[in-house]
Formats: structure tokens, C-alpha cells, sequence
């Protein structure tokens, strides 16, 4: 089996990186998606998946850049032919979401549109979404995988559940954050895991920049968090993701960061501090993920 890192950005349209995005595809050749940020459609086309092709998402949380390509990649699959519906699962939220968007939500014209073509009406449940909400514990299992999910720490649960996940496939054990500060439940969902996708999305003086600051969200993990989280919970693969733009060059990103992050800090260069910081505890295998990178397993 193999994962393609679709995206590996935050919340911000980065020319360098989609938001977030993984894709599980088992030797069978079955797909599983796991997140669905802005971008995640187009390089699952470059990366010689067809997005009919997928049959399951889950939605770590429904911050925008976890959930907004989720109507182009429905949208796709109906034109494309999708036989049955998508089944999405996620945190409560994930029916209201999916029941806003195509018939009678924000693309009801599309809709109304294309499903005037006889060869639409045929596949009518490929925007019809059978959403699965969620609870901590099993969240999903056919004859080829079991996904296990628990609440992690991002935002204030009563305005919306954020999961992470620990999937089981092919005898191995893969584990996803979404976006998370460290918290114990991800230690747990990644004991002893093949591969740990984490979340990466600030370095540290970035993360306290944002406490100060009050403009978004600062309950992430740093590099340092991340590499005890890697030994405690024993992984033997490690993958750094959901990098929040503080390596980019992008004088838009640059001039758009300014209350947002210590701008003067930013650029490539960071990437090598993340590792050494990673490197204080953690010593296992490590990758930084790029968009389309794919790993085998
Ligand atoms: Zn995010
Ligand atoms: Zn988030």
C-alpha cells in the first residue's frame, strides 16, 4: 500500500503547498481520503487518481482547509461517473456541512443544472453523501480497514470536535493528527504506529507570537512537542506535515502574514530548524512532507 501527501499546507492558499490532504490507496487498489482542503482534487489528478475513483473521506475537522475541496471533488465524481455515494465521516458538524452544498445548498444552479443531463441522472448519489458522524472509538471499518478516532486539542470542543485517527490495513498501523496541540490521545492513537502523520504547523517562537497576537488559532504542535510525541508514542516512521507557510517566499503570503506570524523570521531556511528541533528527542526515521509525495509501504 501507499500514501500520497496531497497537501501538506495550512489554512492560507500557498502556491507551494495545498491545504491538507492524505491519500491512503491499500495494494488492492482502494482508495482512502483522509482530509479534503483546497488543491487536494487537482493533485489527486497529477497524482494519476481519479476522484470517482475514491469512495471514502474522513474530515479530521471542519476548519476550511480540512474540508473546502469537498464540493469539487463530490462535484467531480458525479461528472466523472461515480458509482454510489461518497461516504464521508467526520465530527458532528459533517451532516449540516454536507447537507449545505448541493441540492438546495450553496450549488443547488450546479446541481439543478447538470442533473438535467440524462446521463447525471444516473448517478444522483455521487453528490447525495452518506455521512457517518462520528464518536471516539471505532469510526469506520470494512474488510479492509479499521479506522479508530479521538478527540485531539485545536478547537474549544464545543464549538467543533477535531479528530486524529489511527488506521489498521495490510497488517501496518498508520496514525493522522489533523491539527492538534500535543495531547495525550494522540500519543495513544499512535503507539507503536508504521508511520505517524503529524501536524507541524509552527515553530515555536511562531506558536507564542500567536498567543500574543489574537488572530487565529494557536493550538498546534511545534517541532520540539512533535519529536517527544514521536518517542512516546514509539513510531517508527515519522511525517512531518500541515506546515502554516512559515518557509514561504511568496511576497503575497509574506505581505498577507504580517499580523500573523513574526514575518521577518520566515523563508526555507526554517525547514533546518524544524529538524533539529524534531531531532532534540526524536531519532527514527523523519521526513518533511512536500505536496505528491508518496510513500510506500
Ligand atoms: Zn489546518
Ligand atoms: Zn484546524
Amino acid at each position: 500500500m501507499h500514501i500520497t501527501m496531497l497537501g501538506t499546507g495550512a489554512a492560507f492558499p500557498d502556491p507551494d503547498r495545498a491545504q491538507s490532504g492524505i491519500l491512503l490507496t491499500l495494494t488492492n487498489g482502494r482508495h482512502y481520503l483522509f482530509d479534503c482542503g483546497a488543491g487536494i482534487t487537482h493533485n489527486m489528478v497529477r497524482a494519476n487518481v481519479n476522484p470517482a475513483e475514491v469512495p471514502f473521506v474522513f474530515l479530521t475537522h471542519l476548519h476550511h482547509d480540512h474540508c473546502c475541496d469537498f464540493p469539487l471533488f463530490a462535484i467531480t465524481g458525479w461528472m466523472w461517473s461515480r458509482k454510489g455515494a461518497p461516504i464521508v465521516v467526520g465530527p458532528k458538524g459533517t451532516k449540516h456541512f454536507c447537507s449545505h452544498l448541493f441540492e438546495g445548498g450553496a450549488f443547488d444552479t450546479d446541481f439543478r443544472a447538470r442533473s438535467f443531463y440524462p446521463a447525471r441522472k444516473t448517478n444522483l448519489e455521487a453528490v447525495r453523501p452518506d455521512v457517518r458522524e462520528c464518536s471516539p472509538g471505532l469510526a469506520y471499518e470494512d474488510e479492509h480497514v479499521r479506522i479508530t478516532c479521538d478527540w485531539v486539542e485545536h478547537i474549544p470542543r464545543e464549538v467543533s470536535e477535531c479528530f486524529g485517527v489511527r488506521v489498521e490495513a495490510e497488517g501496518k498501523v498508520l496514525a493522522f493528527s489533523g491539527d492538534t496541540a500535543p495531547c495525550e490521545s494522540m500519543v495513544k492513537l499512535a503507539q507503536d504506529a508504521d508511520y505517524l502523520m503529524h501536524e507541524c504547523t509552527f515553530p515555536e517562537a511562531f506558536i507564542e507570537h500567536r498567543k500574543k497576537s489574537g488572530v487565529g488559532i494557536f493550538a498546534h504542535t511545534s517541532p520540539t512537542e512533535l519529536g517527544i510525541i514521536a518517542k512516546r508514542a514509539n513510531v517508527k516512521n515519522l511525517v512531518a506535515t500541515h506546515f502554516g507557510h512559515f518557509e514561504s517566499t511568496n511576497a503575497v503570503i509574506k505581505r498577507a502574514s504580517t499580523a500573523h506570524v513574526p514575518v521577518e523570521l520566515m523563508g526555507p531556511h526554517l525547514m533546518d530548524d524544524v529538524v533539529r528541533d524534531i531531532r532534540k528527542n526524536y531519532s527514527g526515521s523523519l521526513r518533511l512532507a512536500h505536496d505528491l509525495m508518496r510513500i510506500d509501504i
